[in-house]
């Protein structure tokens, strides 16, 4: 139902008439995301702040009259976490826009409105990139990375998004504007640390799924762009070889920029909806195939790090393929061709993502598959390199949406695979609503956080039950 219209006209005093909205197309343009496995639900209204203090007295609005908010950027994450409250407000950060390049300090501002495409755009002119990027970059937004602290293309080498942010403009619940990292200092020249004034609250919002606050502007690290790049694909006849191989690439400094490794089955299945279409040459699945892009910004490490690299796989008995589509199309974002190809199909799936250390990754692996054979629907998981020493893996149930009981089967599917993921020592990648009945035994933690929630925002305004149903 459409918000009451005198709480509509505080809102509309407050960011102008034009960019509050409470047409029923546009409230039901906003009651989904790309989250196609979470059921839509319509907002009371859709508001456009153009800056931090607009978003501010939205926030002071919302407390005042106990409605739910949920902060929007591009819209493109997959769990749930952006799909409104019932009754709630959307707030769609879209127009905070503005970049600023600190290029001594290696470092870039961005609004909470500026998305991957436009800020790679940018950085490309200065020969410059942020290494971490999701595979969604041309839709999703940095800040709204940020607040699911994503990884992707990139993170093999540098970790998760957060390992990039130097600092944030938040407004809390209250409608507090704060600054977060070396920017606190109202006369510092710009991002140069994260860890300034005490212990580190950059990383209260780092992955809050909006719960603590709104971000918006993001202070992340610029690198300077990669030219040289090896792309293979390293093929091994058990798991423990495989996962033996990402552990020495690693141990030996090797630039893998973007490091996946594909069970062989996976592989037919990716190879049968995909190889034609993005002009992969066939070759021979091996029971692990890792696909690596080892990335420099000089031409002699590159060839140091690229034969290093066929030596480990040769001496722990691998083959190298020499197959270089496939990473290649990985690296440059547009893998998604294959999310794209389930999309056009008509399929619906879930997804539940999460870390594992690389030698437990192929307990995902069997995790998934056995939820496969039992429940008999398709589904496939892999999983890429995303830090120090973590594999990210992702996890997809396809299911027919018209067909209610298949459905709720992958529902049911999911929640044992989340509890038997949790008991193997995963941890989730994005503390989505999906994992809330599979943490188990961790009630101090789990209690901490929602004391955190509670002091920051004790009207529960802000996305309440997205953060693991906190
Ligand atoms: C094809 C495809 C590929 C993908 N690949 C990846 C991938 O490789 N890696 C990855 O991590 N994710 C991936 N995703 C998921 C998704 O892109 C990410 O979660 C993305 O970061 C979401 O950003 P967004 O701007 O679309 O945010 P939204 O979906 O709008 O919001 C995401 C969450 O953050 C909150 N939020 C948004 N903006 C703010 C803000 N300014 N302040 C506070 N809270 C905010 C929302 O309330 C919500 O909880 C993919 C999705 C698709 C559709």
């Amino acid at each position: 139902m459409a918000i009451d219209k005198k709480i509509a006209k505080e809102f509309e005093n407050a960011v102008g008439a034009e960019y509050v909205s409470t047409r029923p197309d546009v409230l039901l343009t906003y009651s989904q995301t790309a989250s196609m496995a979470v059921e839509p639900v319509i907002p009371s209204a859709v508001i456009r702040p153009a800056n931090a203090k607009e978003v501010s007295q939205i926030l002071k609005l919302a407390n005042k009259h106990r409605i739910p908010v949920t902060p929007r950027s591009g819209g493109s994450s997959l769990q749930g976490e952006a799909i409104p409250k019932p009754g709630g407000i959307v707030v769609d950060l879209l127009r905070l826009g503005g970049i600023t390049l600190y290029e001594n300090l290696r470092s870039v501002t961005v609004g909470a409105g500026v998305t991957y495409g436009e800020l790679d755009k940018f950085l490309a002119k200065h020969g410059l990139f942020l290494p971490v990027y999701p595979e969604s970059s041309l839709v999703c937004t940095v800040a709204g990375n940020v607040a699911v602290n994503g990884a992707g293309v990139g993170s093999s080498l540098y970790g998760c998004t957060g390992e990039m942010v130097l600092g944030l403009e938040v407004v809390l619940p209250d409608g507090t504007i704060i600054q977060t990292g070396s920017e606190a200092n109202p006369n510092s020249p710009g991002p140069f640390i994260r860890y300034a004034f005490g212990p580190d609250l950059t990383g209260l919002f780092i992955g809050s799924l909006g719960s603590f606050g709104i971000i918006t502007k993001v202070s992340v690290k610029t690198f300077k762009r990669m030219k040289y790049f090896d792309y293979n694909m390293y093929g091994f006849d058990t798991v423990e070889l495989a996962e033996q191989f990402l552990i020495e690439i690693k141990q030996n400094d090797i630039n893998g920029l973007f490091t996946s490794i594909y069970s062989g089955e996976v592989l037919d299945l990716f190879m049968d909806m995909l190889s034609e279409e993005l002009g992969f040459p066939p070759f021979e699945h091996a029971e692990r195939t890792v696909s690596m892009t080892i990335g420099r910004v000089r031409e002699d490490m590159l060839e140091s790090d690229a034969k290093l690299a066929r030596e480990i796989c040769e001496r722990l008995g691998g083959r190298v393929l020499n197959v270089r589509e496939m990473p290649q199309q990985e690296w440059e974002g547009r893998f998604w061709n294959f999310v794209r190809a389930s999309y056009i199909h008509g399929w619906h799936w879930r997804t539940l993502y999460h870390h594992q250390t690389p030698t437990n990754s192929h307990k995902s692996v069997d995790i998934i598959m056995d939820a496969m054979d039992k429940y008999r629907f398709l589904g496939h998981t892999a999983g890429f390199q995303s830090g120090h020493s973590s594999m990210n893996l992702y996890p997809h149930l396809y299911f027919d949406p018209q067909d209610k009981d298949e459905e709720e089967k992958v529902v049911k599917a999911h929640q044992e695979i989340a509890k038997a993921l949790f008991k193997s020592g995963a941890v989730p990648f994005k503390l989505a609503e999906f994992w809330k009945d599979a943490i188990e035994d961790m009630d101090e933690y789990m209690d901490f956080l929602k004391h955190i929630k509670n002091s920051i925002d004790p009207n529960n305004i802000m996305n309440p039950g997205v953060l693991g149903g906190i």
